[in-house]
């Protein structure tokens, strides 16, 4: 009795170690979960790489929350929305002091920061110079000289008031306006990793066409591989690199341009000089510790080409790529650290 039953009991157990590993081995369901949805103007892709079954039910959730989380930032950031802050500052800002939220206030004082520290080639008061060439762009006409410089003294971080005390803003100068499309992505992209984060998700990249999280690894053995696509073949791979816990934001001539009489047009303008950026600068590649800091910082490369290599340099944590058009060759130049800390391979085009 005893050893028949004692058999039964261990056959039980051993059916049920079966079943349990099966079911642990279906739970544990390792793999990449991905979702894509158009905000922003542009197709936002959010990868999650999970290990256990745990991991998969944070990053369902915390997916969908960081696209609510992305549509939040574009309903305050986008000069296209009449109720957003930025377009609320832009109506009446010229009229007297706007209070605006917390977060938007202190995006526009970051913004103004990197106004300084790259020398004002990244400038958010280039409101009236955007607007300018957009309108140029639909009439498919140049602007005249004068309209140039019209709305060149227009712009200027000096002419913004902020009021930290009221959290206020406000124009020293009659037609000046924001324009955050330069940061904005970025901005939204920190926050879409914050929100994954808190939904406990480790391992994860937010991908905002160009500006780019990379959280933790994509598996036990891997880090993630980034590629930086070809500007002139966007089927091919420039370089590629890795990265965990960094953002990657590359702003160039070849994702926004316009054409007008054959001639090719950056939506990058110089704030020196109101024209866009000249075509010998193809494109810039920021790394660094957030996505709203590499998003000002590319935008600012492209302005300033290699100077502002020097300024990506003395800013800890922070490493750059520009490509560079010479004759019709294409040139890339670094910063120093970027190939030693990012196993950067060079494809040029394979
Ligand atoms: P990005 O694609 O991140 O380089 O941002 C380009 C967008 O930023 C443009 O579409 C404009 O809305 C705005 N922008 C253009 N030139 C500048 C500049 N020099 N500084 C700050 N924002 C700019
Ligand atoms: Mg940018």
């Amino acid at each position: 009795m005893i050893p028949i039953r004692s058999s039964i009991i261990s056959l039980i157990l051993a059916i049920a170690l079966f079943l349990g590993l099966v079911l642990l081995r279906l739970g544990t369901s390792e793999g990449i979960i991905e979702e894509a949805r158009f905000l922003m103007g542009s197709t936002i892709q959010i990868k999650v790489s999970v290990q256990t079954a745990n991991e998969r039910a944070a990053a369902k959730k915390g997916i969908g929350r960081a696209f609510k989380e992305i549509a939040r930032i574009e309903d305050m950031f986008s000069v296209f929305k009449e109720d957003s802050e930025i377009s609320r500052i832009n109506r009446t800002a010229s009229l007297g002091p706007v209070e605006v939220g917390d977060e938007a206030f202190a995006l526009i004082e970051k913004s103004i920061e990197f106004n300084k520290i790259t020398a004002g080639a990244f400038d958010i008061t280039i409101g009236p110079l955007v607007e300018l060439w957009r309108r140029a762009k639909l009439a498919e006409s140049t602007p005249s000289n004068q309209e140039v410089k019209d709305a060149l003294s227009k712009k200027g971080s000096d002419a913004l008031a902020l009021d930290r005390i009221n959290k206020s803003v406000s124009f020293k100068k009659r037609g000046m306006s924001l324009d955050l499309g330069g940061v904005a992505q970025g901005y939204a992209t920190d926050r879409a990793i914050e929100v994954l984060k808190s939904a406990g998700v480790r391992n994860a990249i937010v991908n905002l066409s160009g500006d780019m999280y990379c959280l933790g690894r994509r598996s036990k053995k891997s880090m993630w591989n980034v590629g930086i696509q070809h500007p002139r073949d966007k089927n091919k791979i420039f370089l590629s690199l890795n990265l965990t816990d960094k953002a990657i934001n590359t702003s160039g001539d070849y994702e926004k341009y316009f054409i007008i009489n054959g001639k090719r047009y950056s939506h990058i303008i110089d704030p020196r000089t109101g024209y866009p950026v000249g075509d010998d600068i193809v494109s810039a590649t920021v790394i660094a510790p957030d996505s709203a800091t590499s998003d000002m910082l590319a935008t600012a490369l492209c302005v300033l080409r290699r100077d502002g290599l020097k300024v990506v340099e003395s800013i800890e944590g922070v490493d750059a790529i520009i490509i560079m058009k010479v004759g019709s060759a294409l040139r890339p130049v670094m910063t120093k650290g970027l190939k030693t800390r990012y196993n950067v391979i060079e494809k040029n085009g394979s």
